[in-house]
């Protein structure tokens, strides 16, 4: 059942800092996460602060530097079938587009898919567990199935976003307001990893509002991808997902960017296969390089080993997909 709490929705940016620094205020958008929580009592709230009153947090338009610019209200929906995204930062529109069902994609904000909170079952069960302040992590020792095999320190939740890790790989930013002003910084610095704080998912002060994500001008010859593997065909989280952006130049890889999602609890970047890239062609032989560097620094807990081969198969598939154009 939901708490009581109050509804309040500010129509300037300044009233919804102002409000959603309160004690006990939480940001709403689409509120497919939000209310879940609420619901399952992951959180409590006194206030919702709605922020869909608020116009220029909508639409995407183009960025002086020949980048692009996305409201935070703008809805998975529209990334996934906006033709510029599609054409110029097509990864990007694969993430959006393999995000739960059309339902939620209609509803569900990009700042909200940001934003959301881990799905690891013990933490939206009833167990207290480290990520809502008691003393350790359940999947440790448990059913640690959909938990990470990257940077588990402490709690093993993985972040849920499929948005996060092809905008990291794109070196996207975000624009952040808050009552002491407004700052950018890159997508991957939002999330916080679980060894520094496993009670945080984003850096995200009380009160400060992402209010645009923006993407750089694609470079020449840039390539971007992204695929998940998930248990059902729709409507379900990654088991494991892959987020690729280079640039390929006369055959070559360069600026080889890749994060993972499902395997840890951020976007987790992998610099051993993105030197297993970088400067070489995409062939066969290079392809087996990267998926074999993909299982480095790989610790699987005791149900969750099984990532480890679906990373390596989804890698190879991946890039010969991008191989190919
Ligand atoms: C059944 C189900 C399946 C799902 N499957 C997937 C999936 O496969 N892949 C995936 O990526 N997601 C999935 N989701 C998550 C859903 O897509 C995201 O929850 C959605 O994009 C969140 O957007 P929202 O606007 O509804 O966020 P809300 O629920 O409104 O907010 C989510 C969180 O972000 C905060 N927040 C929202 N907007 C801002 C902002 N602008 N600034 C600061 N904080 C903000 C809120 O305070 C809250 O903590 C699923 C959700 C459900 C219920």
């Amino acid at each position: 059942m939901l708490p009581a709490f109050s509804y309040v929705r500010p129509t300037t940016l300044g009233e919804a800092i102002r409000l959603a620094g309160r004690k006990g205020a939480h940001i709403h958008a689409g509120g497919t996460d939000l209310l879940g929580c609420l619901r399952d009592q992951v959180l409590g709230a006194e206030t919702l602060v709605s922020i869909t009153g608020l116009s220029e947090l909508r639409g995407i338009a183009p960025a002086r530097d020949g980048g692009l610019r996305l409201g935070a209200l703008t809805t998975i929906a529209e990334v996934a079938a906006d033709p510029t995204i599609r054409g110029r930062y097509a990864g990007l529109a694969e993430a959006a587009s393999q995000v739960a069902s059309p339902q939620l994609r209609n509803q569900g904000t990009l700042g909200g898919n940001l934003c959301q909170k881990p799905r690891c079952w013990y933490y939206r069960g009833d167990f207290h567990c480290l990520r809502k302040g008691g003393e350790m992590c359940f999947a440790a020792e448990g059913e640690s199935q959909g938990h990470a095999i990257f940077g588990g320190d402490r709690c093993f939740a993985v972040h849920p976003s499929d948005t996060a890790p092809v905008l990291a790989a794109l070196g996207a930013t975000v624009r952040i307001a808050g009552a002491a002003g407004t700052r950018t910084i890159p997508v991957e610095q939002l999330l916080v990893p679980a060894g520094t704080n496993p009670q945080r998912e984003t850096v995200l002060e009380p009160g400060e509002i992402l209010t645009e994500v923006v993407l750089p001008p694609p470079a020449a010859g840039l390539r971007s991808s992204y695929r998940k593997v998930r248990a059902r065909a729709v409507w379900d989280f990654a088991l494991v997902g892959v987020a690729l952006a280079l640039r390929l130049e006369g055959g070559v890889a360069r600026q080889v960017r890749v994060f993972l999602s499902g395997v840890a609890a951020v976007p987790w970047r992998h610099p051993g296969i993105e030197a297993a890239l970088t400067g070489k062609p995409l062939d066969a032989s290079i392809i087996a390089a990267a998926s074999v560097a993909a299982a480095k620094g790989a610790e699987p807990l005791g149900k969750n080993a099984y990532k480890v081969e679906l990373l390596r198969g989804l890698m190879t598939e991946e890039l010969e997909r991008l191989a190919r154009g």
